[in-house]
């Protein structure tokens, strides 16, 4: 008998927040035992979430209903001894955890996550599988990316790795279609939210319009925007046909919040090419059961993170003002974190699932991101190719060339050196120095950059004296907390602690507000000695503190006073609105 492998989903308890699973496995008779499994980790989020841990009450039976041996082998594997030619396995999967990568299911709706749903049979992840799914007798649609061969509802992977890049979205979500220069496009809003669905069809049909300019070619006949509304919600995953993104119920009805969403939307569509399928090596074929390391990140996601914003602006939502104001957050929040003097964006990417992904009180200290810093690295590339080449070629002519070159002709990823010398074939310039510093925690001198098309980088803090205790704060059932301390900073050296309390400065009572800590550091000169009592443990101490200046920067970025005519022409490229 061919193998195969057939899902069937129902929801008997959904208030509960469970989905029922059913795995009939066919053509495994000849075997003494398979091994079942689920992914430890969703592709695009890159922690070990242990999706295993939800799965209950797994059971299999032979074709005639009998119950068959299964034994727990590991975290995420179960063995399933002597399976017969039709083996039904069965179990369900709890799901209550509100994000883009893992599966909630109440009487409302149901998101399945599908690496957190789906189990796979050791080594065969080629096989196809087909899914059906039983709506919840309140709910009336399906939003997936899979292929959906049968009215019933009845959907097809042609292999795990769709399968497990293709998310299911089940309830009423309200949807709507269009065309996008031949492609389908589906938006599925969940949840009561202010948005207009004659305009964001508009503004998406810009966005992907944009994109199918820089790649030349897409992949797809059907794309699906799945929206998550919440209160508070934002973030979203990327996949192959489709992306989850989360948003805030109100934030489509004012500018600033919409813009945010379209420049999301442009992030998550832009990786439909860009790590999805233009990729580094190792970020595909996948181990779902293990950490997959790659130094890339900061190509894959710096890029695109440097991308999401540039579109919006050359779709014209952004203004010129606008724009570098986004660009300036980037530079602003690396140069924030004392990390950025330690860690290089190769290693923030190689170590994203310890670092990233787990942030602690200390990680601003050790740590940037990947995302910014890797955007950073993007508009220094973009700028040097723009100026080097009179405007000819840009940051998007080596996207594309990779694109072809590695996906479409090779269809396989890419090593770091390879897709460097493809970018300095590409466009005729020495790109290397900007390479090798994405690999050293050393800093580039970005106004070098900036400088060749008329713009500057300016610390607008630079020249401010005032002295800061190098802490943030916070406030935890009317105590005021320190959240964390700065590397270096005064309180670093002087050792006050995360989680101390601040009770009284120079013998005055601390506000939960801070005024009057803001009152005397603003009267404090450098080497200034402030007594700060405080609780720790629940010990009262003293703690004396030598300030010294903030360090703190604030950039802007600014056009150049003294720029030529060149260096004008030469930023009008970078920052063009391109017709569509
Ligand atoms: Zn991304």
């Amino acid at each position: 008998m061919a193998k195969s492998i057939h899902f069937e989903l129902s929801f008997s308890e959904p208030q509960a927040h469970y989905v029922d699973v059913l795995m009939i496995v066919q053509g495994f008779e000849n075997e003494e035992y398979i091994d079942i499994k689920m992914p430890v980790w969703a592709p695009g989020s890159y922690l070990v979430r242990e999706y295993s841990k939800n799965v209950e009450r797994l059971t299999a039976k032979d074709n005639l209903g009998s119950s068959i041996k299964t034994q727990k082998i590991s975290k995420n594997t179960w063995r399933v001894f002597h399976p017969s030619e039709n083996l039904t396995i069965s179990y369900s999967v709890y799901g209550f955890e509100i994000s883009v990568r893992t599966s909630f299911i109440d009487d409302s709706r149901a998101y399945l996550s599908p690496v957190g749903t789906f189990m796979y049979v050791e080594k065969h992840l080629d096989l196809e599988a087909t899914v059906k799914i039983h709506l919840y007798e309140t709910w009336n649609k399906v939003s997936t990316g899979l292929q959906k061969v049968s009215v019933d509802n009845i959907f097809h992977a042609p292999n795990f790795d769709i399968l497990f890049d293709s998310p299911i979205e089940i309830g009423n979500q309200d949807t709507w279609s269009f065309d996008v220069d031949g492609i389908l496009h589906e938006c599925a809003m969940v949840g009561e939210a202010d948005y207009n669905k004659d305009q964001l069809t508009e503004d998406i049909t810009k966005i992907v319009r944009e994109e199918n300019k820089i790649w030349g070619t897409n992949p797809n006949d059907y794309y699906l925007i799945v929206t998550h509304n919440y209160q508070n919600g934002s973030g979203g995953l990327e996949h192959l046909n489709s992306t989850i993104l989360a948003a805030s119920r109100f934030s489509y009805s004012q500018p600033t919040s919409y813009k945010n969403y379209l420049s999301l939307v442009a992030h998550e569509y832009f990786h439909l090419w860009h790590v999805k399928r233009l990729r580094p090596n190792e970020l595909g074929p996948f181990d779902y059961e293990n950490e997959n390391y790659t130094t890339g990140l900061w190509i894959i996601e710096g890029f695109t993170s440097y991308y999401d914003n540039l579109i919006i602006r050359r779709c014209g939502f952004y203004d010129e003002i606008e724009y570098l104001q986004k660009l300036a957050v980037d530079f602003n929040t690396v140069y924030n974190r004392p990390g950025y003097l330690l860690q290089s964006a190769a290693a923030s990417s190689f170590d994203t699932w310890i670092k990233q992904y787990r942030p602690d009180e200390n990680s601003h200290n050790v740590a940037i991101s990947y995302y910014n810093k890797g955007a950073m690295h993007a508009v220094a590339l973009d700028l040097k190719i723009i100026a080097s080449t009179a405007g000819k070629k840009r940051l998007d002519d080596i996207l594309k060339a990779a694109y072809e070159h590695f996906y479409l002709i090779q269809n396989r990823g890419f090593e770091e050196d390879e897709f460097l010398a493809l970018a300095e074939e590409v466009t005729g310039v020495a790109l290397g120095d900007i390479f090798a510093a994405a690999y050293t925690a050393e800093d580039i001198d970005y106004n070098k950059y900036f400088n060749l098309v008329g713009y500057e980088l300016i610390d607008n803090a630079e020249d401010q004296d005032h002295q800061s205790l190098g802490i943030k704060i916070g406030s935890n059932e009317g105590h005021t907390i320190i959240k964390n301390v700065d590397r270096d900073s005064a309180a670093w050296r002087a050792g006050l602690n995360v989680g101390d309390e601040l009770i009284a400065i120079n013998g005055h009572r601390i506000e939960i507000n801070g005024r009057v800590f803001d009152y005397f550091l603003s009267k404090s000169k450098e080497n200034d000695i402030v007594n700060i009592l405080i609780s720790r443990d629940g010990l009262i101490r003293e703690i004396s503190v030598t300030l010294i200046p903030s360090n703190k920067k604030s950039f802007s970025i600014q056009r150049l006073a003294t720029a030529t005519a060149e260096q004008r022409r030469l930023g009008d490229i970078w920052l063009s609105l391109n017709s569509i």
